[in-house]
């Protein structure tokens, strides 16, 4: 259920019987598509869906900044999801109901077989809201993020790319509020609304951001749908189980949504204790997936 990048992706991995169910008409979400270079390997797809690779990312806060030096990639997941939607039987725009654990149902057929949910978040969650300009081109090529003391555990952006720029804001309030300026002709808007989950008892046959296992400050959910692919994967052909990497990650996201919770409650000092690192250059690996550890780098050193 579902053929966003969760549903497509996996889909591609498996064999010729699987239908997808997507209610959408069109494919291909747009989206900042920012993931490391270790989750893009992960993924599994050619290297012409890189737009862009950054080494660098510059953070922030009033006049004062820090440097991030990293290996992250631009994902362009618009041509990626659309690709993979051709070569694969999805009915579309068809909705499903779960009818029971293995069996889905449009208002008219009924499907069996073994049932995936890769149909987004769909609990409870904090909600912050996004929005993304796409404006002409800059010549730069680091990401600038700002944090602002009016955005509580929100931040913005500017994402240079050879032919346009991406200029967006989240927060829990007006989004437009925050979005940087740049001096550039609009080419177009977008926007959405990302789930902040504590991931609660996470059960097999699920991926994407159907999980809750989504990066709490970033909202990135491309993490998790890159290590689950496979396990997935293996449970559907092997029956092979995979609760432990399940739990793994479960317990990533749970510390960084106590640290977000705690980054919320404290944000105009967490911004003060940033101004104090001005200038400094932190390199980070794997701790850009698992920000849990990120935290502990930066103010270790
Ligand atoms: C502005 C913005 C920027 C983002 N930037 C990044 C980023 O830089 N890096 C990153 O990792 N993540 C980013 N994300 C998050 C990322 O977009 C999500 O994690 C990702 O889309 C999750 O994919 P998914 O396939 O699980 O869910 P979705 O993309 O939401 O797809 C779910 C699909 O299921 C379908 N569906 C749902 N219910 C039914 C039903 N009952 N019947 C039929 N179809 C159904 C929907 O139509 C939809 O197509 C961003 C999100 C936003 C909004």
């Amino acid at each position: 259920m579902g053929a966003g990048i969760a549903g497509l992706l996996l889909g591609s991995r498996l064999f010729s019987d699987v239908i997808l169910f997507d209610r959408r008409r069109v494919f291909g979400k747009k989206c900042t598509g920012i993931i490391s270079r270790h989750t893009f390997e992960r993924l599994g797809v050619s290297k012409e869906y890189i737009d862009a690779p950054f080494d660098t990312i510059k953070i922030s806060v009033g006049k004062d900044s820090v440097f991030i030096k990293t290996n992250i990639i631009r994902l362009n997941r618009e041509k990626l999801e659309r690709d993979l939607a051709e070569n694969l039987k999805v009915l579309h725009p068809t909705s499903v109901n779960l009818i029971n654990e293995h069996c889905v149902g449009t208002n008219v057929e009924s499907f069996c077989g073994k049932v995936i949910l890769a149909t987004g978040w769909q609990g409870r969650a904090r909600w912050v809201k996004a929005i993304e300009e796409e404006k002409e081109p800059i010549n730069e090529d680091f990401i600038s993020v700002f944090l602002d003391k009016r955005n509580p555990a929100g931040f913005s952006w500017i994402v240079p790319l050879g032919d346009r720029t991406l200029v967006g804001a989240i927060s829990y309030s007006d989004p437009r509020l925050f979005v940087p300026h740049i001096d550039k002709r609009r080419i177009g808007i977008h926007g959405g609304i990302i789930p902040r989950v504590k991931p609660k008892k996470v059960t097999l046959g699920y991926i994407g951001d159907s999980t809750g296992l989504i990066k709490t400050f970033t909202g990135g959910g491309i993490f998790s749908i890159a290590r689950l692919l496979e396990p997935v994967q293996n449970w559907l052909v092997y029956d092979k189980d995979y609760s432990s990497e399940l739990k793994l990650l479960s317990k990533e996201v749970s510390r960084q949504y106590l640290m977000t919770s705690i980054l919320e409650k404290t944000w105009d000092i967490s911004l003060k204790s940033i101004k104090l690192l001005k200038d400094r250059t932190f390199h980070i690996n794997n701790e850009f997936d698992l920000h849990s550890l990120l935290f502990k780098r930066l103010f270790s050193n």
